[in-house]
């Protein structure tokens, strides 16, 4: 019985590639120092795996920055804007790629299926010669061997990599990616030949989008691809790998025919359905590679359930043919719980984080020989059942609570037109009112008071001090600017989840539990462990002090569950949809407690609503339904006249904007400059909006500052397609990130642009 592993954190137990990365991008290290880190890192990777004994270890899953990009290099790929002239592909052109440099933009970047891994997205045409341009698989497969460790060089799949790529600029729209197989294929099949030549026994191929919804002729492309590769692959051992889904019946089917492969893999964490396809029909003779640790979370795995569906496994496929693995790369998941000395010791039994992930897959594939570890296996089954029974995790009225919102339905009495007449009643606000998004720029200064509070160098009554004094300077500002709905600016706030998931009970904060998110960029999500609720007011101390400086509309600023809860390790214990109800009924008291302070404005974000849809369109509708029932929830109790708005940063909403009607918001503000306001289509289209709705008018990502011509514009524009009535005036986003020197004047612009149309709309 053999164990192994999909693939690896790259970034560090202390995300020590990170620092090198930024330092040598920086100009403050150079490329060997950068490479002695890299090469740190995949050895003590290696080291680690090789002791607790896993058989497949997997290598090319380290890289300086994405997998997919490291494709577009190996495949010589490079869009002629990087001025690429052929040869091996260096840092240069490698990161100019990746970040781009100081002529040339970056490619683009989009989601890594529904994970928070952002990949490289390949820019490709008819025109494209490929060349083999990058030798780091075979590289790396060899300085493992070197080190005395014999391990699975891994590949993006090359039809996975067509499917994830889009036509370069220039290229038609329409341009068929697939028919460029016949083109990359050759590239494989020297990468190939060079791994055999090094000693490769076997090569793994990852082709995730097998789980997606994929058409026959994208089906065909794997048959065909994998019969081409064959005679290259003859003599070593071919792992085709899948992950994040259930894969579909018809891929299935297609995926256990392909010739020359000897193995398939299967995220059986995720893809339960999968585990009846495997157990109606598994070809004989052929390996299966059991994803049951799971790759996307941090909980340790309940070894004897595991244990159980592998034995069930192991008389289909036979003894010796079954591989024990993760359900995907731990890549998505934290890197070692070892550093993580303060989190309590009982969490702390409930977790294993990728290390601890891999000796579970070990464990699991030695029981499986009749090895079994039982000290280990009975710590194990003792922690699940302190999770299951702790108080700290059960909470029976919350429980009760979210239960009994279940199957039913929550929206606010009055329709939003009416709740629209009332609330401009009691604001009273100008045609085309201004606001901003919530947060103000986070000084240095600020992030030292924060810093220095937390660590108990500053006391309570200087910290109150401080951050009372930035509200002002911020509510002061707005006012000079004259817009119409302030905001806070969020100084007390160092990121929109920790801040509520520190006040509520039912999670946890590692020190070290970083997952990469893009490049160099990591986050660090909050764990969910227990039934969640809010003990306390979290957010009505700061609002209630923030309104007291002005006489305008002060919006109190909440993040909404649905956001909380796609930005955080979840439970696994209980559906997401209980734990998004229960994090609603939070809010929902928070809401209420705002509104009781006199906020008659309340802003709940949910940026991260659209990043939660499931991979597999059959799946959508159930998701939408709760997620956007958990948002409703926490606004159903105000009265008519509180102004409840809403927030995204992404406008690809021309599929979900149904569901975004079905919010119920009063207000909704959107992201729509940055991406060449494809937002508006929908409205083109004719879809009927009654809501307020602010469009951003400039994007926050960037330091330009926006002329009031060019924002007059884009409010013209947004004029074109919704009513006036219904039009606000607002930033793409939170300022955040921005410098005062930037800020105030974009500001200064918005509002003067939305005056000139104030009075070019009161003449006409
Ligand atoms: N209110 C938050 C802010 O302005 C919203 C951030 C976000 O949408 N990501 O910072
Ligand atoms: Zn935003």
């Amino acid at each position: 019985m053999a164990s192994h592993i999909v693939g690896y954190p790259r970034m560090g137990p202390k995300r020590e590639l990170k620092f090198a990365l930024e330092s040598f991008w920086d100009g403050k290290s150079s490329a060997e120092d950068l490479e002695k880190v890299a090469a740190g890192l995949r050895a003590s990777i290696w080291k680690q795996m090789s002791d607790v004994g896993i058989k497949y270890i997997p290598s090319n899953t380290f890289s300086y920055y994405d997998q997919v990009l490291d494709t577009t290099a190996m495949l010589g790929a490079v869009p002629p804007r990087y001025s690429w002239t052929g040869g091996e592909i260096g840092f240069s052109t490698f990161f100019s790629m990746a970040r781009g440099n100081a002529s040339v933009p970056a490619m683009e970047m989009t989601k890594w299926f529904d994970t928070n891994y952002h990949f490289i997205v390949p820019e490709l045409g008819p025109d494209v010669n490929f060349s083999y341009a990058s030798h780091k698989a075979v590289n790396e497969y060899k300085e493992a061997k070197a080190q005395g460790v014999d391990t699975v060089p891994v590949l993006v799949g090359p039809v996975s990599y067509l499917l994830l790529s889009k036509p370069a600029k220039g290229v038609e729209k329409t341009f068929h990616l697939l028919s460029l197989l016949d083109k990359i294929l050759p590239i494989y099949k020297e990468v190939i030949a060079e791994l055999k030549a090094a000693g490769a026994s076997w090569i793994q191929f990852d082709e995730p989008t097998l789980v997606m919804d994929l058409e026959s002729h994208q089906l065909e492309a794997f048959t065909k691809a994998y019969a081409d590769l064959q005679s290259a692959l003859s003599g070593v051992e071919v792992l085709v790998e899948t992950y994040f889904a259930d894969i579909p019946a018809a891929a299935f089917k297609t995926l256990t025919s392909l010739s020359g492969v000897s193995g398939f893999g299967f995220d059986l964490v995720r893809g339960t359905q999968t585990l009846d396809l495997i157990k109606g029909g598994f070809p004989t003779g052929k390996y299966l590679f059991a994803g049951v640790v799971d790759g996307r979370n941090i909980w340790a795995n309940d070894l004897d359930a595991s244990l159980s569906t592998l034995q069930s496994l192991e008389s289909i496929v036979g003894k010796d043919k079954l591989v024990v693995s993760t359900s995907c790369s731990l890549l998505h998941t934290a890197v070692d719980l070892v550093n993580e000395p303060k989190l309590d010791q009982e969490i702390k039994s409930w977790l294993a984080f990728a290390a601890q992930k891999v000796v579970e897959v070990n464990a699991l594939a030695k029981a499986l020989t009749g090895h079994k570890d039982e000290a280990y296996f009975s710590a194990n089954a003792t922690a699940q059942a302190s999770r299951k029974s702790s108080p700290r995790v059960n909470n029976e009225a919350v429980q009760k609570a979210a239960a009994a919102l279940k199957g039913s339905d929550h929206r606010r009495a009055t329709d939003v037109s009416s709740r629209l007449d009332a609330q401009q009643k009691k604001l009273n606000l100008p045609i085309l009112p201004t606001t901003t998004i919530g947060s103000f720029p986070q000084t240095v200064e600020l992030r030292r008071v924060r810093r220095e509070y937390k660590a108990k160098k500053i006391s309570e009554e200087d910290y109150d001090k401080a951050i009372k004094e930035e509200i002002n300077k911020v509510v002061k500002l707005q006012e000079e600017l004259d817009i119409d709905v302030l905001v806070h600016g969020e100084p007390e706030r160092n990121d929109m989840v920790e801040y509520f998931g520190e006040q509520l009970s039912g999670f946890a904060f590692t020190a070290n539990g970083w997952v990469q998110s893009y490049g160099s960029r990591c986050v660090k999500p909050p764990i969910i462990y227990g039934d969640v609720s809010r003990p306390n007011p979290m957010t009505v101390y700061w609002s209630s002090a923030a309104q007291s400086m002005t006489k305008r509309p002060m919006k109190g600023m909440l993040t909404g569950p649905v956001t909380i809860l796609n930005w955080s390790f979840v439970r696994n214990d209980q559906p997401r949809s209980e734990t998004c109800y229960q994090i609603a009924l939070a809010i929902k008291d928070e809401v209420e407690d705002l509104e009781k302070a006199g906020i008659t404005v309340i802003q709940i974000d949910e940026a991260a609503l659209r990043e939660g849809l499931p991979l597999r369109k059959s799946e959508h509708a159930f998701y939408l339904d709760w997620a956007v029932h958990s948002f409703r929830i926490t606004n159903v109790g105000v009265q008519d006249t509180t102004q409840i708005h809403t927030h995204m940063c992404y406008s690809n909403f021309n599929d979900i904007i149904q569901s975004i009607i079905n919010m119920d918001a009063d207000v909704i503000t959107i992201e729509n400059s940055r991406s060449d306001e494809k937002l508006l289509s929908v409205f083109r289209e004719g879809v009927k909006y009654g809501a307020g709705i602010g469009p951003g008018v400039y994007d926050i990502h960037s330091p330009r500052i926006p002329s009031t011509d060019e924002i007059a514009d884009r409010i013209n524009k947004m004029l074109a397609v919704l009513e006036t009535n219904i039009l606000w005036v607002n930033p793409d986003c939170g300022l955040k990130t921005r410098k005062y020197g930037e800020v105030k004047p974009a500001l200064e612009n918005m509002v003067s642009a939305a005056k000139i149309l104030r009075t070019k709309l009161g003449s006409a």
